[in-house]
């Protein structure tokens, strides 16, 4: 038996099995690279639930002509320099354009401000072609088409049109809720359209973010929450017992700006109302985290919505506390029990 080095695509397809789970994971890449490069709008247009085609337009920093081919070379960063733990982008693999030009036809095209013309480099199924000079408006066009052409197997796996484009509008308006001074649009060829104006850098504008969507009727049924312990703060919003869903898809959690999927602070808001709601009933809430980052580790998961807290037990408590206080308060549960 022999040893050898797999090849760049193999490398990165594999990579790809993990970055790029759907046609939500590029969406969300993709926009997580514009809100990165500092967009104030970002464009989104899908078809086919993503599968057929998935374009996210910014108005960021660019890319240099120079530095397109390492945008999609493996392990190509700019937003990481040699210190892992000091991560202040959403970014910070080169993970994720490698990943989904081992797949998928990608195209970027680019211009920086102070560049005379947009360059576009092309990577279809791992090979790449290019840069060449092209027209572009200053920013980044990123389009993505085919996806998983070239790994069939991972196109058996998708669920359908309609349930990848709720997943894809699902991405985006997570993200969105972070940063609402971000004008979002989203258009699917079907009847799917996002429209998320760009709000005010203060507590109306994240309120009115937050509105458009978790619905008009969130914040009258919402309670704010405000707590600190041990350096930890955890602001937001959560739905008062008589507002809730029949699903957890609408509870947004946020570690120091981005979002996360965490089972420990999904369990401790249930814990939160278990003895106002019934088992099938989910609170709505947006729960923001900010804390020493030394003290989460975002580099659990490729997709990077995982994090590992260095003490759950404070952030569980956390949840508990500040939720049964907000409800206490507002005269929804008795003050006496304990709180975590
Ligand atoms: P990461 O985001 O982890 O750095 P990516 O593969 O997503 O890795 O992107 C590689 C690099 O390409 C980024 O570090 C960034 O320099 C550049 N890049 C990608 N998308 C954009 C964009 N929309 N605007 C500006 N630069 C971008
Ligand atoms: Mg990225």
């Amino acid at each position: 038996m022999t040893i050898r080095q797999l090849s760049e695509t193999v490398i990165n397809q594999i990579a790809a099995g993990e970055v790029i789970e759907r046609p939500a994971s590029v969406v969300k890449e993709l926009v997580e690279n514009a809100l990165d490069a500092g967009a104030t709008r970002v464009e989104i247009v899908t078809a086919g639930g993503g599968l057929n085609l998935i374009r996210v337009v910014d108005d960021g920093s660019g890319i240099a002509a120079s530095d397109l081919p390492l945008a999609v070379a493996r392990h190509c960063t700019s937003k990481l320099s040699d210190d892992i733990h000091d991560i202040r982008s959403l970014g910070f693999r080169g993970e994720a354009l490698p990943s989904i030009g081992s797949v998928a036809r990608l195209t970027i095209r680019s211009r920086t401000a102070d560049a005379t013309e947009a360059m576009e480099i092309v990577v279809e199924g791992g090979r790449i072609a290019g840069p060449r000079p092209a027209a572009a408006n200053a920013g980044t066009q990123v389009e993505v088409r085919d996806l998983f052409f070239a790994t069939p197997a991972r196109l058996k796996f998708m669920k359908g049109e309609r349930a990848e484009s709720t997943a894809i509008s699902d991405v985006v308006k997570r993200i969105a809720v972070a940063f609402p001074t971000v004008r979002f649009t989203l258009t699917g060829a079907d009847r799917t359209r996002l429209e998320l104006a760009a709000e005010a850098d203060d507590e109306v504008g994240r309120l009115h973010r937050l509105a458009k969507v978790l619905g008009d009727e969130f914040p009258k049924n919402a309670l704010a929450i405000d707590a600190m312990r041990e350096g930890v703060r955890l602001t937001g919003q959560v739905s008062i017992p008589s507002f809730t869903r029949a699903n957890a898809l609408q509870q947004y959690a946020y570690v120091n700006g981005r979002p996360v999927r965490d089972r420990q602070i999904a369990a401790a808001i249930r814990a939160a109302y278990a003895d106002v709601l019934p088992r099938d009933r989910h609170a709505l809430a947006a729960l923001f985290f900010s804390l020493d980052p030394a003290l989460v580790d975002v580099n659990v998961h490729p997709a990077k919505a995982d994090v590992r807290f260095r003490d759950p037990g404070l952030v569980r408590g956390l949840v508990i506390g500040s939720i049964r206080q907000a409800l206490a308060n507002a005269g929804m549960r008795p003050a006496t029990s304990g709180t975590a």
